[in-house]
């Protein structure tokens, strides 16, 4: 850094915290003098090497550029970076794993918090740990299956669970045990004027980030969690129908709505539609009670194969599950929060007959409902679509910058279809960029509560994204 520019950012520095305590000065003018790397944090530059690997996520259709990556080791590395970019002026991005399906996690020209090296997982007792927000899944599932423990988190091995958390976060097993946000206990988190602040005795700060955390008023650099006893295995059952028409995925979609209701909450399903080809999903950690076998049956009878595995061990299942881990050229967004299917049948054929006859196009829905619907559950969390049973997704994968153009296109297309229908609620951690009113999608009544919140905690909109709360 040059004289001068040390000498405009210590200026700054000292208009930015002339009411700030004497050791969080002193703390500002360390980080500033040695400006690329302390015990806590270090700074990168587009000049440096490793700029260009640290600024990717897993989306490569997003394409950021920032001014600054703090790659922050300590709590205490993320206030000194917050404080930078307070006296510099530069708005703040969060990433944990760098999984948002909008790149949310990065921006232009300003600074992106990376907590990637923190992702520590401590054992407090037998049923709490303390994770770093850049763990893994599953690096987290590899710490507490071989302890017969876990965690309700998705089935993406890359995605982390600092963004996964903050936004809600469902899975396999959230009909079981409740969303991932509703296990954490506590968190330890970085506001938007570079104070360390915790919700231990602060059951609103809790509140908000169990769902409405997404980059909005905080950094979350520390989670502690309640684990729960894992089942022991998992059977996966496949339902495929190659070559349908929309008229016959339209069929299966109904018959799968109309017996996911029977569904214990030991199971999980999914109904998608990729290309011509309808897959179900079932997944089941426990016995195969009347209600499962009667699910069997009725899928089996329309389907043109049924596959069944062994029950494996749940370390072994979910690994089936882990997704790609290399980053891909797509786009995967919200379809929409649905109560049944009444709500999507005067118009699914048409989305269906879109996504047949687009190469690349999936439409899946997932079921959710169960313990995530629980009454105390609701109340402690900002999580606002607990009533919604059904979590539905649109994808499009492509390879070359030529075909992202179409894909982009009829996903645009598809989206309008469930838009122009009154499809007007939508999950957090499946953002789209063009949803408009978004954050009423996202947050509905929990939003007023919210953005009381985020004045609180980051008055001057540091920390902030194309969908933040305002
Ligand atoms: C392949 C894939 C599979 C997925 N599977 C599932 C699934 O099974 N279930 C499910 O619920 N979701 C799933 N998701 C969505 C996933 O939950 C979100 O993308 C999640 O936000 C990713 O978290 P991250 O930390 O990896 O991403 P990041 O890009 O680092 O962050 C995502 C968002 O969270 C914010 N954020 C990140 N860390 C923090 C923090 N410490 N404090 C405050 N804000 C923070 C960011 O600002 C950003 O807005 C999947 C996504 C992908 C790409």
């Amino acid at each position: 850094m040059q004289r001068k520019d040390f000498l405009k950012t210590v200026l700054l520095a000292n208009a930015a915290l002339a009411t700030k305590p004497l050791a969080a000065m002193l703390s500002q003018f360390c980080e500033v003098d040695a400006m690329h790397s302390n015990d806590n944090v270090t700074y990168y530059k587009k000049t440096d090497a490793k700029y260009n690997d640290l600024r990717k996520g897993f989306n490569k259709r997003i394409d950021k550029f920032p001014q600054i990556i703090a790659v922050c080791k300590t709590t205490a590395g993320v206030a000194e970076a917050v404080n930078y970019a307070i006296a510099n002026k530069l708005p703040v991005a969060v990433k944990s794993g760098g999984h948002c399906m909008e790149g949310f996690s990065c921006n232009n020209g300003g600074m992106v918090i990376n907590l990637s090296e923190l992702s520590s997982i401590e054992w407090t007792d037998d049923y709490t740990i303390k994770v770093g927000p850049g763990c893994k899944l599953a690096n987290l599932y590899n710490e507490l299956l071989p302890k017969q423990k876990i965690i309700p988190g998705g089935s993406c091995a890359g995605v982390a669970i600092g963004g996964l958390v903050v936004g809600g976060g469902y899975g396999l097993m959230s009909r079981l045990f409740g969303l991932t946000c509703d296990s954490l206990l506590d968190v330890t988190m970085v506001d938007g004027m570079g104070n360390i602040v915790t919700s231990v005795n602060n059951n609103d700060l809790l509140w908000a980030c169990k769902g409405g955390g997404s980059g909005n008023f905080g950094i979350v650099t520390e989670l502690k969690f309640k684990v729960h006893k894992a089942p022991k295995t998992m059977q996966s059952i496949r339902f495929k129908t190659r070559n349908a028409t929309a008229q016959k995925a339209k069929e299966i979609f109904k018959v799968w709505f109309q017996e996911t209701k029977q569904l214990p909450n030991h199971c999980f399903s999914a109904c998608l539609l990729n290309g011509k080809t309808v897959y179900v999903l079932l997944t089941n950690t426990s016995k195969n009670t009347p209600a499962v076998q009667n699910f069997i049956t009725k899928l089996s009878a329309i389907s043109q194969t049924t596959t069944k595995t062994a029950a494996q061990p749940l370390a072994t299942a979910l690994k089936t599950y882990y997704g790609r881990q290399f980053p891909m050229n797509f786009k995967n967004a919200s379809a929409g929060l649905y109560k049944s299917f009444d709500e999507i049948e005067p118009f699914i054929e048409e989305v269906l007959q879109k996504v047949i006859n687009t190469p690349g196009m999936i439409y899946q829905v997932n079921t959710v409902g169960g313990y995530v619907q629980n009454a105390d559950l609701e109340k402690q969390s900002s999580f606002p679509h607990r009533a919604f049973t059904y979590f539905s997704e649109l994808q499009t994968y492509w390879e070359t910058s030529l075909q992202s153009k179409k894909a982009m296109e009829k996903f645009e297309e598809i989206q309008q279809l469930f838009s122009s229908n009154n499809i007007s609620v939508q999950y957090r951690n499946y953002p789209d960029i063009n949803f408009k009113n978004s954050l009423q999608l996202y947050y509905g009544n929990n939003l007023p509560k919210l953005q009381a919140i985020k004045k609180l905690y980051d008055p001057n909109n540091v920390i902030r994204h194309e969908q933040s709360i305002l």
